[in-house]
């Protein structure tokens, strides 16, 4: 028998953002736990705007377990937060969500690191050059020290723990960068994002580092915000697709457009002002390549007969992926195809 430390993790009940939480559980197996193998746990809601102090149990309900890479026989055990009597807490979002395995998405994380609450690299008075070879870009001028350190341990932390992360790139602010994390199905894409974000947010202690991720930190200047470009396909996109059914669907996200913007993250009106790569928030707009419209379509799609993924470009960076995917689907299946005009 090995004692193993499970990391017990879940979202809290804070508005209009979430903060991950964790404790350990300390128990013996075999071999590695699968999601059978452990137990529901409680915590004390009343320390996580979750309860009030005289009924404060809160259930912690395991949904995913992944290998702990940080640690000796560890595990991450993401929870769902129960109340005591067996339904969805309040602020578990994840069990009502709208999910399908044929719904793929890709989530493009931008965030800035902070440090002495400014940028990472930004001097203690002013400005560092402004922003145009910071993206992608490489060099101690461009990125600094630590940074791509951080970023290269989070990115072999995730892909240890077999989280599906896609990518890493520099950002276009001075300081900022991206990781796409992609999934079948919302809950699957959605649980490994939350992941990649604790793990990200765990790393960052060991460097005295904070990540920021409210969407336009540097407010109203000549600075990008940060977004969380979801990246999405249904079968019936990828393998029928077609112009009428595309024009139809963005019909409908452009009808849909305040409930897309209700669930696409907090203080999204700074960010999407129609500068900075960025559409205004009230005026829905697709086109090709255009990475100034709410939803961008790739060459490849009109190349193939307008068939593969789109990008909505709108959700930003504090986002709840579970939310964004589940809206991104339920405008989605508004739309009749061209199987389901003719049933
Ligand atoms: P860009 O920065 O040019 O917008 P990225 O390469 O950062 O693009 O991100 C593209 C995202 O699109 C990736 O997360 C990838 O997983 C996702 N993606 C690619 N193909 C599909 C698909 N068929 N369905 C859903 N997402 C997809
Ligand atoms: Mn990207
Ligand atoms: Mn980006
Ligand atoms: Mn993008």
């Amino acid at each position: 028998m090995t004692k193993f430390k499970l990391e017990y993790i879940w979202l809290d009940g804070y508005t209009p953002v979430p903060n991950l939480r964790g404790k350990t559980l300390i128990k013996e197996y075999d071999s590695f736990p699968t999601l059978e193998d452990l137990p529901d746990w409680g915590f004390d809601g009343s320390s996580t705007q979750q309860a009030d102090g005289s009924n404060s149990d809160c259930v912690l309900k395991p949904i995913r377990v992944f290998v702990d890479p940080a640690r000796k026989n560890g595990a991450l055990v993401l929870c769902e937060v129960m109340n005591p009597d067996g339904t969805p807490h309040a602020s578990n979002k994840r069990a009502t969500i709208l999910d399908d395995d044929g719904t793929w998405f890709g989530f493009e994380q931008e965030y800035f690191f902070y440090k002495d609450g400014r940028p990472l690299g930004f001097p203690e008075h002013g400005y560092p050059e402004p922003q145009g070879k910071y993206y992608t870009g490489v060099g101690f001028k461009q990125v600094g020290s630590i940074a791509r350190q951080i970023v290269e341990e989070h990115l072999d932390l995730c892909l240890e723990c077999g989280i599906n992360h896609e990518g890493i790139n520099a950002e276009v602010a001075k300081g900022q960068w991206e990781f796409q994390i992609f999934g079948k199905g919302s809950k699957k894409a959605a649980d490994e994002m939350w992941m990649a974000r604790y793990l990200l947010e765990r790393l960052t202690e060991k460097y005295g580092v904070d990540i920021e991720y409210h969407c336009k930190p540097l407010g109203d200047t000549d600075w990008n915000g940060s977004g969380m470009h979801a990246n999405f396909s249904t079968e019936y996109l990828r393998t029928v697709g077609g112009q009428d059914y595309f024009e139809a669907l963005m019909k409908a996200f452009e009808e849909n457009l305040e409930d897309h913007i209700a669930v696409y993250g907090p203080d999204n009106h700074m960010r999407l002002t129609g500068k900075h790569e960025t559409a205004p928030w009230n005026k829905f707009s697709y086109g090709v390549a255009d990475r100034g419209a709410s939803v961008r379509v790739p060459h490849s799609f009109i190349k193939n007969g307008y068939k593969g993924y789109l990008e909505d470009r709108r959700p930003n960076s504090q986002g709840d992926p579970y939310q964004i995917a589940s809206q991104i689907l339920k405008t989605v299946a508004s739309v009749p195809t061209a199987a389901s005009a003719a049933a």
